[in-house]
């Protein structure tokens, strides 16, 4: 069974979302701060964390960063609540590392969707056969069945969505891929988001990879393409 942390300080709305996960089949925990978030993060490690941007001890980009912060939950999916209208928050919280987020008020069922869209994403990515092997691009190793990324050698750590967006871009090397493919292929179908958001993903995953990043060329008004560094 898969498990779900609920990082909220409103207790109706955390109930509540507490609520319809449990119905939809899922173990769902709740935590009314930032602190007690990261404790239950920590103890109980979850499959996925739903937080809150304004909680009362810590924002949630500081959970958000901590979270990042420990190797056990590193990659762990986090879906963003954030308030209508807020652009810059959801942008604030893409750049630290929320997968995914759902602006406040919403609906149940949407929620429970999201949710269940990443969980399904993060399930096919760790259920690769056991033999696949490694791709390697130019001084890039992707390792799917390990969920690890190694540049020259050395690991980089990335979230579950750059470690999608990254898997996008070299298994389809050479070719375009639009904003909307991208949104369609690594984000699942998710109407709300903005192509901006590949932008911003994009942009991390290039600062991550470091010198080896360069080689995700920006198709001005389309969208991106991995341009192998060593020739086709
Ligand atoms: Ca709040």
């Amino acid at each position: 069974m898969q498990r779900v942390l609920v990082v909220e300080d409103e207790p109706d709305l955390r109930e509540l979302v507490l609520l319809h996960l449990s119905r939809a089949g899922l173990l769902a925990d709740g935590a009314a701060t930032g602190q007690e978030g990261l404790l239950a993060a920590q103890t109980t490690l979850p499959d996925l964390v739903i937080l809150d941007l304004m909680l009362p001890d810590l924002s949630g980009i500081e959970v958000c960063q901590q979270l990042r912060a420990f190797p056990a939950t590193a990659h762990l999916p986090i879906i963003m609540l954030t308030a209508l209208g807020a652009e810059a928050d959801r942008v604030l919280g893409l750049e630290h590392g929320a997968d995914d987020y759902v602006t406040k008020p919403f609906s149940s069922r949407e929620l429970v969707l999201r949710v269940q869209a990443v969980l399904r994403r993060n399930f096919r990515a760790s259920e690769l056969p056991e033999e696949s092997q490694p791709l390697r691009v130019d001084a890039i190793v992707l390792d799917a069945v390990r969920h690890q990324v190694f540049v020259q050698q050395e690991e980089v750590k990335l979230t579950a969505l750059e470690f999608r967006l990254l898997t996008a871009l070299l298994t389809r090397q050479g070719e375009v891929l639009t904003r909307r493919q991208l949104l369609q292929d690594v984000w699942g179908l998710s109407p709300e988001l903005q192509t901006r958001t590949v932008d911003t993903h994009i942009k991390r995953l290039r600062e991550r990879l470091g010198p080896a990043g360069d080689a995700i060329e920006t198709i001005r008004g389309v969208g991106y393409r991995y341009y192998r560094l060593g020739g086709p």
